[in-house]
């Protein structure tokens, strides 16, 4: 979605408009592309313009299915996010407090008239993907000696010697 500056009218406009997973995966850099599915994703927002500067408000509804970064199983996990942005047109000369400014995550300049509301959109979807996903908050994870779902079985291993002893011992035999 593009939006031309000089078109947006006095009162502003509502947009309400979807992406596909396929969008999605396009857009994100080869390397990072497996891990997690993106459903269709809805976008809602409300652009607003004063003078050359523009307001966008908006929200973001979507679910993404990834593995559990405990137990590895696929987990489907609902994202809602919303945003703002303020887009300003590109200063015409280098000025001193630019830097700290383009720093901000809610502000972007636009080029040649056009935001680039997909970028922003894109962007947003990605904050909201979890580092380390989990199925539930108690999800128990793999048994680190046999690789038995903790969630779905249990397993022998903890009746062997404590981890946390045997750490201290290896700590105790590395020391010179
Ligand atoms: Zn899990
Ligand atoms: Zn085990």
């Amino acid at each position: 979605m593009k939006i031309n500056v000089s078109n947006i009218p006095e009162g502003g406009i509502n947009l309400r408009f979807e992406r596909n997973g396929e969008w999605f995966q396009q857009r994100l850099p080869e390397t990072g592309s497996g891990g997690f599915v993106l459903d269709r994703a809805g976008v809602a927002c409300a652009v607003r313009r004063m003078k050359e500067n523009v307001f966008i408000e908006g929200s973001i509804t979507t679910a993404a299915e990834m593995p559990c970064s405990r137990c590895l199983e696929t987990t489907r996990l609902s994202l809602q996010s919303s945003f703002h942005y303020t887009f300003a047109p590109p200063p015409s000369l280098p000025q001193e407090d630019v830097e700290l400014s383009a720093t901000d995550l809610d502000f972007a300049y636009y080029e040649e008239d056009v935001i680039d509301l997909d970028a922003a959109v894109f962007e947003q979807i990605l904050l909201q993907i979890p580092f380390k996903p989990l199925c539930a908050e108690s999800c128990r994870g793999l048994c680190p000696h046999c690789g038995a779902n903790l969630n779905a079985t249990s397993c022998d291993c903890r009746s062997e010697i404590p981890d946390e002893r045997l750490a201290i011992l290896k700590q105790f035999k590395a020391q010179p």
